[in-house]
């Protein structure tokens, strides 16, 4: 009798496998539809330049309304989308619905940096440089206004490749931030290598750093070791008025997270923009 229920919950497992297994191939048939059908969209959230009290950029972040299943987070498709090659042309589309936007909103007086994320299959794919390629010689939008959010793991895969095909990128103009920093395992003397501008701190280390004396030191230290390197600081995740005022006086560059707003979609990122120019204005 056991060994029929172990059977039975074995069963039962495969079977919610399979038809988990079927699920996911049914949502990439549809993700491959929804790419054509405008139902991928890019959303936007604002870096808050600290020492300007201004936003001058933000972080293309993708979401699909799905017709049925409502809008599902990038969580539940990117890893998919990666194992299948749909990655590539997401973020192809991502690219290119990004640029058209930066056009778009500098029209409209608004001079905004695009950070779009790009995963670890594709930092050293050459049909993605090419892609890449193909779209800056449109001429559509400005290189220097785009970032490359790269996690540790995307360069860690194949190393040289990764560094090589990063140095590519930068030399197109493109710059390139290191997104999650702190949850990834690449030394010091490998980072040094590679053409970053900025480095994220990661939401786990900045959500309670002003709260958690270890989490704030190893914030501190973060901040003051990228400034001796040059480079800029964003701290993502910030919830709280009491974070964003402790990462103020560490001097962190940039900052990001619901506290200052969350994804906007491109219409309300606009109104966002102007209301707070207009606010500069009066000022
Ligand atoms: P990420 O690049 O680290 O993006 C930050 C994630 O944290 C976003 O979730 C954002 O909405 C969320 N977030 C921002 N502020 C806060 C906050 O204050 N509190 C909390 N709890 N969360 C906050 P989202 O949009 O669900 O994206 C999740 C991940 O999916 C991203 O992590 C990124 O790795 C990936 N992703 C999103 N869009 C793309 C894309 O176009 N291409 C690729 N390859 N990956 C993408
Ligand atoms: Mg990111
Ligand atoms: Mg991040
Ligand atoms: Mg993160």
């Amino acid at each position: 009798a056991e060994e029929a229920a172990r059977e039975g919950v074995f069963w039962r497992v495969a079977e919610a496998d399979q038809s988990q297994l079927e699920r996911q191939v049914t949502l990439m048939g549809e993700l491959d539809d929804a790419l054509t059908s405008g139902a991928i969209e890019v959303h936007y959230q604002p870096k808050l330049l600290l020492s300007e009290n201004r936003i001058v950029s933000v972080e293309a972040l993708v979401r699909w309304r799905h017709p049925e299943r409502g809008f599902i987070g990038p969580d539940a498709f990117i890893p998919l989308a990666e194992q299948t090659d749909r990655i590539g042309p997401l973020t192809v589309h991502v690219l290119e619905t990004a640029m058209h936007d930066q056009v778009r909103w500098r029209l409209l007086g608004h001079d905004v940096t695009i950070a779009v994320n790009v995963s670890a299959r594709l930092v050293a794919s050459a049909d993605f440089e090419q892609d890449v390629r193909a779209i800056l010689r449109k001429d559509v939008g400005d290189p220097s206004r785009i970032i490359f959010e790269v996690t540790e793991s995307a360069t860690l895969t194949d190393p040289e490749a990764a560094v090589a095909a990063l140095h590519r990128y930068r030399a197109l103009g493109i710059g390139i931030s290191m997104d999650d920093y702190g949850t990834g395992q690449s030394t010091l003397s490998y980072l040094r290598q590679l053409p970053l501008a900025e480095l994220k701190i990661d939401r786990s280390f900045v959500q309670f750093s002003h709260r958690n004396r270890n989490d704030g030191l190893m914030v501190r230290s973060t901040i003051d070791l990228a400034h001796s390197l040059g480079l800029k600081v964003v701290a993502e995740g910030i919830e709280e008025e009491a974070c964003l005022a402790f990462l103020r006086e560490l001097g962190c560059d940039y900052a990001q997270g619901y506290h200052i707003s969350r994804p906007l979609r491109a219409e309300a990122l606009v109104q966002l923009l102007s209301a707070r120019s207009n606010l500069d204005q009066v000022a």
